[in-house]
């Protein structure tokens, strides 16, 4: 297992952008996700898209939500989605994000979503408009979803990152916790052999599987990123990575590595533990190559 330390920093260096950039030139996040549970998920994973560099944001959430977040982000674009009685995204609101899908370079899905139906059906949707240019990080519960799609997900080889925690990643093996535990390294290869996806399994270490075998190993993040939102962030840095043409083990090493390390600055002068995981994408700038 490769170590993902500065020296792997240094031997893959992220995308630069000179001078001359713009911001279409950085790419296009579409982040969908989202519930009257967890209405702000996206304003995190938004954030740190943006954060990493990424050109544009758009968010797309429940119509409760949308103006508040877009308020809360006044970078990005809302979405209002239809929103079913469990205030969760209606399953019908597909229709409304049709022609975001086709305009971005990046989606994330998954943050604050509570139902598995409306997971589905986005992902089935996005399934339907893939292009060979976009690039697809799935997240939290969207994760389980992937098991029922995988045939309709094919064409994303080579194209995706899944972001598991250890409870996720069960879920999507159908294994116990414990059984992810005792082999993260193993399970996190088999799932990315299987799906064709870079898979980042994440815990206070993070494991990172490539479908050709690649293994990396993240461990410095510090306990104070083990808090409410902070995978949510991750799956931000990601999106916005390869929305900057970053492949995707470079930019799933780089967003791991990415939060870690700023983890560990904002812990310097908050503390290790008690942070937000909305201070640490603030951090990011400053380690990202100019
Ligand atoms: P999530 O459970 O989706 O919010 O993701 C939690 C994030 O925090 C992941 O990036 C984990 O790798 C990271 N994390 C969780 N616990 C720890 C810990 N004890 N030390 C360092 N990082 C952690
Ligand atoms: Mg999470």
């Amino acid at each position: 297992m490769t170590p993902l330390d500065s020296a792997w920093i240094s031997a893959n260096p992220a995308p630069v952008h000179g001078r001359g950039t713009t911001k279409n030139s950085r790419g296009k996040v579409l982040a969908i996700g989202g519930s009257a549970r967890v209405p702000g998920a996206l304003r995190l994973t938004g954030e740190a898209a943006l954060r990493v560099g990424a050109g544009k944001l758009q968010m797309a959430t429940i119509a409760s939500a949308a103006t508040m977040l877009g308020l809360l982000v006044p970078e990005a674009a809302a979405i209002a989605l239809p929103e079913d009685a469990d205030g969760e995204i209606h399953i019908d609101a597909v229709d409304t994000l049709e022609a975001a899908i086709n305009g971005c370079d990046t989606l994330v899905i998954g943050p604050g979503i509570g139902s598995p139906e409306a997971s589905s059906r986005i992902l089935r949707m996005v399934a339907g408009q893939r292009r060979d240019d976009m690039m697809l990080v799935v997240d939290a519960m969207a994760i389980g979803c992937i098991k029922a799609l995988r045939a309709e997900l094919a064409g994303f080889a080579g194209q995706w990152v899944l972001t598991p925690h250890h409870g996720e990643m069960a879920v999507l093996t159908g294994r116990d916790e414990d059984a992810v535990a005792d082999d993260p390294a193993g399970i996190a290869v088999e799932v990315a052999a299987h799906y064709g996806a870079v898979v980042a399994l994440k815990g206070s270490d993070t494991v990172i599987a490539g479908p050709d075998g690649t293994l990396l190993h993240y461990g410095g993040g510090g306990t104070g990123l083990a808090t409410g939102g902070s995978g949510d962030v991750l799956a931000g840095a990601i999106a916005g990575l390869l929305s900057r043409g970053a492949p995707p083990l470079e930019a799933t090493g780089w967003g791991v590595w990415l939060h870690g390390q700023s983890g560990r600055r904002v812990a310097t002068t908050s503390g290790p533990i008690g942070f937000l995981a909305r201070e640490v994408p603030a951090e990011f700038p400053r380690l990202l190559p100019q």
